[in-house]
């Protein structure tokens, strides 16, 4: 357990009117609250009041502290908690910073320094903000809530946008695999109660180990080398989306090997470009023939866990490939009926007749005649019976016959 002292710095309007025992009655009760929380959260720091001072010139105050990259002690260094002047009645505006001492700052515009037993959601929110800046002290000073929102600007497939206010937190998958920054400080402002506050295990082992940002980061995965696992020979597209540009670049491009490794570099210059919020994430899309479009979203926080958590020194993930659906097979081309020529007219074969010999002589006269008439109509069937174009052509030529027929009938019958 490492005991902090707490010097605070006020602005005169914040403790206008309160008798010197009463501002440190109250500074001890804020302290209190707040180690409540660090407490609850098995966090192993305590703040610890020492003093408190008047400083009414916000820009003489701010020269108190630097936010220079010095060498920070890991050890044995002050809080300052420096409440500056509120102009519209709240508290708001909170920030990190640190002195050239050493000193961890947080600093906020304060509306007042209220009692102990105050139920004000106004004093709820200068403990959560100043809780939420003293994490900041341990990790990176990128913002965790930059992952409620962010845009996938590739337009590619798969879309792996993340917003957690139109899609609500659960169906998103990052968040999703990360349920424990749900009610994190650095993520969740929407908590009212100091019991609500939950540090998540990543943060509480930064807060808790020998680091402090930016000067002294935690260690990293190495970033030149990120694994990832796809089926064997697939297709990867690692982008950069960035949102405050409006633009998004590949940063790496190449196929998975027989055994589905893919490995790239974050292609950043320096581990803390990391906090910034285009380099602190990436969106890795795959693709292979047969599977669908599929991705993920990896977080700096994805490559902390891995190291701080998980004592790794290289990053590996898994990108799941869903398989298309069966294939499709397309409809068969619909079936037209082949055009089928006409049969040739097959003449009723008629049963044998009794014998009648007049009429089969009579018959037998004219028979050259009517196979005459009988091969024509055969013939104009088969030449003009189907072609449209010849339908008056062939109802005339077969008025021809039909008198011809009827010629030879009546001779027949009149012999
Ligand atoms: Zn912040």
């Amino acid at each position: 357990m490492e005991i902090h002292p707490v010097k605070f710095i006020f602005h005169s309007s914040v403790v206008s009117e309160l008798f010197n025992s009463e501002i440190i009655n109250r500074c001890k009760g804020f302290l209190e609250k707040f180690n409540t929380v660090l407490t609850n959260n098995q966090i192993e720091r305590f703040l610890l009041f020492k003093e408190y001072i008047i400083n009414d010139s916000d820009n003489k105050a701010r020269d108190l502290y630097t936010n220079s990259y010095f060498d920070l002690p890991l050890e044995n260094y002050e809080f300052w908690i420096h409440a500056y002047k509120s102009e519209n009645g709240t508290s708001y505006n909170a920030m990190t910073g640190m002195d050239m001492s050493g000193a961890a700052v947080l600093y906020e515009r304060w509306n007042k320094l209220y009692e102990p037993e105050s139920t004000n959601p106004d004093y709820f929110w200068q403990i959560f903000s100043m809780v939420h800046e003293f994490i900041h002290h341990y990790i990176f000073p990128g913002e965790l809530y930059y992952l409620a929102e962010v845009k996938d600007l590739s337009d590619t497939d798969p879309n792996l946008s993340i917003d957690v206010r139109f899609d609500g937190i659960e169906n998103v998958t990052w968040w999703k695999d990360h349920q424990e920054y749900y009610n994190d400080p650095m993520y969740n402002f929407n908590v009212s109660t100091i019991n609500d506050i939950k540090i998540s295990r990543l943060h509480r082992a930064l807060i808790n180990g020998k680091y402090r940002s930016p000067k002294h980061l935690a260690s990293f995965p190495d970033i030149k080398n990120i694994n990832i696992t796809t089926q064997p020979e697939s297709k990867i597209v690692v982008w950069k989306t960035d949102n405050q540009n409006n633009e998004a670049t590949i940063i790496s491009e190449g196929i998975s090997d027989i055994n589905g490794l893919f490995n790239f570099n974050w292609t950043v210059n320096d581990i803390t470009e990391l906090s910034s919020e285009p380099d602190r994430l990436r969106l890795v899309k795959v693709y292979k023939n047969g599977y669908k479009p599929s991705g993920k979203v990896i977080d700096i926080l994805d490559l902390l866990e891995a190291s701080v958590l998980e004592n790794k020194t290289i990053y590996s993930t898994g990108i799941n490939q869903e398989l298309l659906d069966s294939p499709i097979i397309p409809d068969k081309p619909p079936v037209t009926d082949p055009v089928i020529p006409p049969l040739d007219p097959i003449l009723p074969v008629l049963p044998p007749s009794p014998p009648q010999p007049i009429i089969i002589n009579r018959i037998d006269r004219y028979r050259p005649l009517l196979n005459d008439v009988l091969q024509e109509i055969y013939g104009c069937s088969t030449e003009f019976a189907y072609i449209k174009d010849k339908q008056e052509e062939l109802s005339k030529r077969m008025k021809v016959l039909h008198d011809k027929l009827s010629d030879i009938y009546n001779k027949i019958k009149t012999i």
